[in-house]
């Protein structure tokens, strides 16, 4: 049975953005690379239906998938900014805990701390609930969206992932997200700038780095 990779977003484009090269190379290299995501993100075209939204950002979510080589996204249905508040509402973390109960993933890859968009922290708080509980056992590695490039001080380990052949993979995957071509025109060149700079730092072309979470 190949190995899991677990992938959890708050919105669609995160994991992908935040981890896409190194999910590609992981799906490369035979292991099974399941996404999770907290919301539709239906509130942020206040002009289209949430139906509309809903049915196109999982449309563009697995044509991203598909190009990432992964196997499959699933949705938790949380509305944004308010998240927090559907985790307990929806007993989100106990559903949390049954997928991963289910996928055994070797590892987890999920949003950082030091992300300053509150929907990316809550979704860091509900995974490091999980792991206080037990609930996580495997190792999960955080991922930077918001986060501004600088040169870390917390003193965690780090993986380093070379993602030259998959970086162009990465992008092609990052531009299924069509729907929400304003906030990735924004993040773009951050994108490309922070997969360069780390790339240059460890002697890749283009690589990601994570931090592993300690709670
Ligand atoms: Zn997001």
């Amino acid at each position: 049975m190949p190995c899991t990779i677990l992938a959890i977003g708050a919105h669609n484009d995160d994991p992908v953005i935040g981890a896409g090269g190194t999910l590609a190379k992981y799906a490369q290299s035979g292991k099974k690379v399941r996404t999770i995501i907290c919301s539709f993100g239906e509130g942020s075209h206040p002009h289209f239906k949430p139906e509309v939204i809903i049915r196109t950002r999982v449309k563009e979510s697995l044509k991203s998938d598909k190009l990432l080589g992964g196997s499959g996204v699933a949705y938790l249905g949380i509305r944004e900014s308010k998240f927090l508040e559907d985790f307990k509402a929806k007993n989100t973390y106990r559903k949390l805990a049954t997928i991963v109960a289910t996928e055994k993933p070797e590892m987890i890859f999920t949003h950082s701390l030091d992300d300053p968009h509150p929907d990316h922290r809550a979704v860091y708080s509900l995974v490091s609930t999980l792991m206080k509980q037990k609930k996580i056992t495997c190792p999960v590695y955080s991922f930077e969206i918001w986060n501004p490039l600088r040169i870390r001080k917390r003193n965690v380990p780090k993986l380093i992932v070379d993602i030259t052949n998959t970086f162009e993979t990465k992008i092609k995957a990052i531009l299924a997200h069509n729907s929400q071509k304003l906030a990735i025109g924004a993040l773009f060149w951050n994108i490309w700038l922070k997969a360069k700079w780390y790339g240059f730092k460890t002697g890749y072309s283009y690589a990601e780095i994570f931090h592993k979470v300690v709670p």
